[in-house]
């Protein structure tokens, strides 16, 4: 047995303080890894470490603004002094900022792409050539079904979540012969703070679209993302998984 199947893993998951990106560290701490949970307040990914120790899991939590290049860089600079190789990064902070397309600010665009697409570029750089060089390592990036089909009002998250699509295949193929993996999921529409705000006519919309009927839980996204992290899921990189009820088929 090598020296990565004895030793426990270490997870990098971002947008860890609520939502799917918490229960995505839940699910890697119970799969036994170590996770440094990350998050824009401290206060948000401290919690969630707080739980996943509680529970018996091991877990660190770090405040980064992930829509910033200089604090993703000072971050995996002090990480990676500390833990060398970091074999799983969950890209999975996210924001959204809708408008239609005549009224959206230059400062929607730019925030809501910085935030979703340019950090995983940031920290899929940084974290993934220890990855390669140790020559096993997990990447997962939480696109969106609407980076798929699109959707009104949302030409920035759209634009942000179809990008994640293609830099998802294209570090496949460039990682791939060092059995370094990068998958996407692409959740439907699950309930989090994301979309508690939303209009309920807009909720009513969007599920007489789901043909299972309900809305999605942050668990059933974090299982799948378990499942890419894991070992069994090592013949499987460059794809896109779409969790959403049944919505995109
Ligand atoms: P959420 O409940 O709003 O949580 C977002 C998380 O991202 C929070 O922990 C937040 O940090 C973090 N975050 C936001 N901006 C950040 C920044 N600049 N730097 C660092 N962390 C930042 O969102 P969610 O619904 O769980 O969504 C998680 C991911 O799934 C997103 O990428 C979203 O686009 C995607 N997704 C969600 C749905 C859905 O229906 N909910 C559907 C498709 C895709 P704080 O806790 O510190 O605020």
């Amino acid at each position: 047995m090598s020296e990565e199947n004895i030793k426990p893993k270490t997870a990098l998951v971002t947008g860890a303080g609520r939502g799917i990106g918490k229960s995505i560290a839940e699910a890697l701490a119970r799969d036994g890894m170590k996770v440094i949970c990350v998050s824009k307040s401290e206060s948000s990914c401290g919690s969630t470490a707080e739980g996943i120790r509680a529970n018996g899991g091991d877990a660190v939590a770090r405040a980064v603004d992930v829509s910033s290049s200089e604090q993703i860089k000072l971050a995996c600079e002090e990480l990676l002094s500390e833990y060398e190789y970091i074999e799983v990064l969950v890209n999975n902070a996210g924001i959204t900022r809708d408008n239609l397309l005549f009224r959206m600010e230059e400062n929607d665009w730019n925030d809501v792409l910085h935030t979703n697409l340019t950090s995983c570029f940031h920290w899929i750089k940084l974290l993934g050539r220890p990855m390669t060089r140790k020559r096993w390592g997990r990447i997962v990036n939480i696109s969106s079904v609407v980076g798929l089909t699109g959707n009104a009002g949302q030409a920035n998250y759209a634009a942000s979540k179809a990008g994640m699509i293609g830099l998802t295949k294209s570090l496949a193929r460039e990682f791939a012969a060092r059995s370094v993996t990068v998958n996407a999921v692409a959740p439907g529409f699950i309930d989090t703070d994301m979309t508690s705000d939303l209009d309920e006519r807009v909720k009513e919309v969007a599920l007489s679209q789901v043909p299972l009927k309900r809305f999605g839980t942050v668990e059933d996204i974090a299982e799948m993302a378990s499942f890419l992290c894991s070992e069994k899921a090592s013949y499987i990189t460059g794809q896109v998984f779409t969790v959403d009820g049944g919505m995109v088929m």
